[in-house]
């Protein structure tokens, strides 16, 4: 996408900022250049307009933190992410109309951005913001919203990007673009991270607790129990360890999976995606990676899921809650964009239970699932 790769920015036009940001010229690195590249695009005079918008709008959004079975969970009134609340690219049936304009092949209007990875990736800013310097790292081709074969690019970015988390949705885990993409946000600022972190130093979070699956020379997985939701956190130092337990776990969980059907609402696992022109290849998931220099060690959290939509979505009426369960949802952020919604789930947090489970994997393919992880060697 020749369109895409000029819409980047050189070091000479980021310059300003690397000074802003006490970055001398032979420290700027990739990790440098996304710093910097957030200060170009809210910088009044030429940076990004909607992103600038978006950020006043999000400065006035309203947000709470609700104790729900225990565990702590942010909910947030917030209008800047309402397109992607409200995006049903993966929701389309065949003989819908056509697809929009990719807004990842065709920029907006001001928004530029960092190319890493030999051009492979181009780093944005994401105007739909869950928080300040959220981003959006998007494939310079066109290329669909699959991970498996990827999972090592997601590696490397975690790794060049040590200041942030990158995310991954997949196509019916809450993506609202076929165009393949990370988002990352500045380091364990969301709840579910920070409580991730808390549990992993042996502290408390609630009735949360963490339990070992797996163990083996190089890594330890373990799975956090009264969680609300269904993870599965990798420690470890050893990159092509992670890569080979992330294509076991694709594949087992692959497996699980075929027990999505006959859900109401949801597609069968397996049925044609309309909007990405095939049928379903891999499991329904949420991911979040990081790495940690001065450990030299990535920590990565795994959500299986049955679906992004949880039961409340698809009621009639005023019982209708718009929610769309991603990565961020997953880390403990929820997201509305109507107030009568935030509201409701302000005065019962159990519906917040509720959408996690709907969403999440159940505790019977959870079972069958951890039979199969624990044979990892
Ligand atoms: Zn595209």
């Amino acid at each position: 996408m020749m369109a895409v790769i000029e819409r980047h920015l050189t070091d000479t036009e980021l310059n300003p900022y690397f000074q802003e940001l006490d970055i001398t010229l032979q420290k700027v690195n990739d990790n440098a250049r996304v710093q910097a590249l957030i200060l170009q695009q809210t910088d009044p005079h030429k940076g990004y307009p909607r992103l600038i918008k978006n950020l006043a709008t999000f400065s006035k959004s309203l947000s709470t933190e609700l104790t729900v079975a225990t565990i702590p969970i942010r909910l947030v009134l917030n209008k800047t992410r309402r397109q992607s609340l409200t995006s049903s690219t993966f929701e389309k049936q065949a003989g819908d109309l056509a697809e929009p304009t990719c807004f990842l092949c065709n920029l907006d209007v001001g928004q530029r951005g960092v190319l890493i990875l030999d051009g492979k990736f181009i780093v944005l800013t994401n105007p739909g913001i869950t928080l300040p310097g959220d981003l959006t790292i998007a494939a310079t081709q066109h290329e669909l919203q699959l991970i498996r074969g990827r999972f090592a690019e997601m590696i490397d970015i975690a790794a060049i990007l040590p200041a942030f988390s990158i995310y991954f949705n997949g196509a019916l885990a809450g993506a609202s673009s076929t165009h393949f993409h990370f988002q990352a946000g500045y380091k364990d600022k969301l709840p579910g991270e920070q409580q991730i972190q808390r549990l992993l130093a042996g502290r408390a979070v609630g009735n949360a607790r963490l339990r070992k699956i797996v163990k083996c020379a190089t890594m330890e997985v373990f799975q956090i129990e009264n969680f609300l939701r269904s993870v599965q956190i990798v420690v470890t130092k050893d990159r092509q360890a992670l890569l080979e337990f992330f294509d076991y776990y694709l594949q087992q969980l692959q497996k699980v999976s075929a027990a999505i059907k006959n859900i109401p609402n949801y597609p069968d696992f397996g049925s044609l995606i309309p909007s990405l022109g095939q049928k379903e290849s891999e499991p329904r998931l949420n991911i979040m990676l990081k790495y940690y220099p001065d450990y030299q060690a990535f920590i990565a959290g795994f959500f299986p899921k049955r679906f992004n939509r949880p039961q409340c979505y698809f009621q009639k009426g005023r019982a209708k809650i718009v929610l769309g369960m991603a990565i961020k949802e997953a880390l403990g952020n929820l997201i509305t964009c109507r107030k009568p919604d935030y509201d409701r789930l302000q005065r019962y947090p159990e519906f917040i239970a509720t959408a996690y489970q709907d969403t999440s994997i159940t505790s019977e393919m959870e079972e069958a699932f951890f039979r199969a992880l624990k044979t990892f060697k």
